[in-house]
């Protein structure tokens, strides 16, 4: 954080420091324009074929969670949050993980407010991006198991959110798989 070079743009999200390109904020995801290029250029890397839609998910409920508070529509962090909760301590697939966004965003239009992310992010997109297309898999997991770390004090109010929206959600869409990673 202490990079104070002119020419450098910090996220005000996940406070990663990157060349300023002059790019405009991404309000969606309360993101300097470069930290959300970094996004664009890991989903190219998925894209490839590296990686199928579990990592795919994580990686975009992890960037939820890393750029929650600001201008983020309260929906997209505590998806995030909930994504990151479900694949990394519920064992669920991104199908499963989509399938139970689905299901809440179908039953509730109202989300509570998560945020600001609780930390100054040590690792960010950029660290996966700079890893190389081969290891975003790999990064991926990484960078999605630090993110939770952080967050993982909201664990109770997440849980009791999705049971409140839509109980028993977790059994109904995990039919008897097992346990996390
Ligand atoms: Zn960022």
């Amino acid at each position: 954080m202490d990079n104070k070079n002119i020419g450098l743009s910090e996220c005000p999200g996940c406070g990663v420091n990157l060349p300023d390109l002059g790019l405009r904020k991404s309000e969606r995801f309360n993101a300097s324009g470069e930290c959300w290029e970094m996004f664009m250029k890991l989903s190219g890397y998925i894209a490839q074929g590296y990686d199928e839609e579990f990592i795919q998910q994580m990686s975009i409920d992890t960037y939820e969670a890393q750029h929650a508070g600001g201008t983020t529509k309260n929906i997209a962090g505590a998806f995030g949050l909930i994504g990151l909760y479900l694949s990394l301590e519920k064992g669920f697939s991104g199908k499963e993980v989509q399938r139970a966004h689905m299901d809440l965003a179908n039953r509730s239009k109202e989300w509570p407010r998560f945020g600001p992310s609780p930390s100054k992010w040590k690792m960010t997109v950029k660290n996966v991006v700079d890893a190389g297309p081969k290891k975003s898999k790999k990064m991926i997991h990484l960078w999605a198991k630090a993110t939770w770390k952080e967050w993982e004090f909201e664990k109770e109010r997440i849980i009791g959110l999705m049971n409140k929206v839509s109980p028993g959600l977790e059994k109904y869409i995990k039919n008897g798989k097992k346990g996390a990673t």
